[in-house]
């Protein structure tokens, strides 16, 4: 079967031929019709110091994906061939304390499907039945195949209660942007949404917030004012990954505010702490999805009239995964999907 793979230490990423995948007794095969790209799966494609150190080569890649079940283990229950599904991309132990209390986000011995093992970017994929999340009919192939990304936005953006409540996004990637639309369907005031990139916070616009800012040619401080916020943000959700982005929320939060941290920040990062402690903030730090809490929450966000559409922003034929990695990298784009029917 076709695959994309890591085939080389260095930029790029190859198609080629891997055998098809053995289906254990707890697994389900999952025949693939669409793939995205995330931000990771870029980082392994410019084979940064993060993916040196990380992914091992020769491995395909890729862990957003909508598809149906082509095969079931012996021991699997609940699932159907023909059954269309996503998937966690987290696989947990299962035997730690954390996965023994259904706090499986919470596992510490988390593996990443095309990070540390086999990824989705193939015509097949192999994982736990218990990974695998049946999709409603009334949600498109597309949203289906984002709702990895879009579980970091739910998981991040439902951390703290939003009704009511002035909301400050650092960061309009996807999942910046798609937080905004989350926090105004459950009712958020004023959803401000920070970044350097126009066509981004453009997009983060048509999503849903009510204020974008340029931080490279507005300032932060009199946005607020102008929108006649007098105190400060309640809460403010992390997704730059940019320590002077972080910073500035720091200095924006109201006292007692709430912050959800999803942006990996570089090592080096160094914040003024007592922002944190004389305004006593609460910081959460956020990885992957609930499992499956968010799962349910996405779904039923989508069913009462939650649109993130606009986020996607091209389509390619997998022949075409070059035009693919080259629209994520040009940063003229929300998420990019890859067909492989
Ligand atoms: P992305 O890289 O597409 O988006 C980050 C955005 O931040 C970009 O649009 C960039 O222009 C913007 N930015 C850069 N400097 C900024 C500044 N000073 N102020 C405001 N914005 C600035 O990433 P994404 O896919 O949307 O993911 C968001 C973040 O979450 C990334 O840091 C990613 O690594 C991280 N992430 C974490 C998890 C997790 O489980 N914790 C999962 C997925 C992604
Ligand atoms: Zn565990």
């Amino acid at each position: 079967m076709k695959t994309l793979a890591k085939l080389h230490a260095e930029k790029g990423i190859w198609m080629t031929d891997a055998p098809y995948p053995e289906c254990g007794h707890n697994d389900v095969v999952i025949k693939i019709h669409k793939t995205a790209i995330c931000g990771t799966d870029m980082h392994i494609y410019h084979w940064d110091e993060w993916a040196q150190n990380t992914i091992p080569v020769p491995m395909t890649v890729g862990h957003e994906f909508v598809g149906e079940i082509a095969e079931i283990g012996a021991e699997v229950n609940g699932f159907h061939i023909g059954d269309r599904v996503s998937g966690e991309g987290h696989i947990t132990c299962g035997h730690c304390r954390n996965c023994r209390a259904g706090r499986r986000h919470l596992c510490r011995e988390t593996l990443g499907v095309g990070v540390n093992r086999t990824g989705a970017f193939g015509e097949y994929l192999v994982i736990p039945a218990s990974n695998a999340f049946k999709i409603p009919n009334d949600i498109s192939d597309d949203m289906a195949a984002i709702f990895d990304p879009f579980g970091n936005a739910t998981h991040t953006a439902l951390s703290f209660d939003l009704t009511g409540e002035d909301v400050l996004i650092t960061g309009a990637g996807p999942i910046g942007a798609m937080a905004a639309a989350i926090a105004k369907h459950v009712g958020a005031k004023n959803v401000v949404i920070t970044d350097v990139n126009d066509f981004r916070l453009e997009l983060a616009k048509k999503m849903g917030a009510t204020r974008t800012v340029n931080v490279s040619q507005e300032s932060l401080k009199d946005v607020m004012k102008e929108v006649g916020m007098t105190e400060g943000f309640d809460v403010g959700l992390e997704m730059s990954g940019n320590g002077t982005a972080f910073s500035s929320m720091l200095e924006c939060m109201n006292h007692g505010g709430k912050i959800a941290m999803l942006g990996i920040p570089g090592k080096e990062t160094t914040i003024d702490w007592n922002q944190v402690i004389f305004k006593g903030l609460i910081i959460k730090g956020i990885y992957g999805r609930e499992m499956y809490e968010t799962w349910y929450k996405m779904v039923a966000m989508l069913q009462s009239g939650l649109d993130i559409s606009p986020i996607v922003t091209h389509h390619f034929p997998i022949s075409q995964f070059k035009e693919g990695f080259e629209a994520m990298a040009s940063g003229q784009s929300g998420k990019v999907i890859l067909n492989w029917d």
